[in-house]
């Protein structure tokens, strides 16, 4: 399937390619509302910007409980 997405400004961005792979888009420990907030800002958007996305560029093990401004997710144990 083709995740790119078109822009205004007239250049293509792709969705995250770890969407698929991510456990904190499929885990139920944290509230539907930030996990809609989380793929508005980061998933559909700023993947790059993502602390997850990050480390798994850098073939690092990602802690479940990280959020994508780096931060830990608490409700996630
Ligand atoms: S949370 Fe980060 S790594 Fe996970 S799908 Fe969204 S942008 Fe990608």
């Amino acid at each position: 399937m083709d995740k790119r997405i078109p822009r205004k400004e007239g250049f293509i961005m792709y969705k995250c390619p770890h969407a698929n792979l991510c456990f904190l888009l499929e885990t139920d420990d944290i509230l539907l509302i930030l996990k809609k907030i989380i793929k508005k800002m980061y998933c559909n958007k700023n993947f790059d910007k993502c602390s997850r996305y990050q480390l798994y560029l850098q073939g690092k093990i990602v802690p479940k409980n990280l959020l994508p401004n780096a931060k830990e997710c608490l409700t996630i144990k």
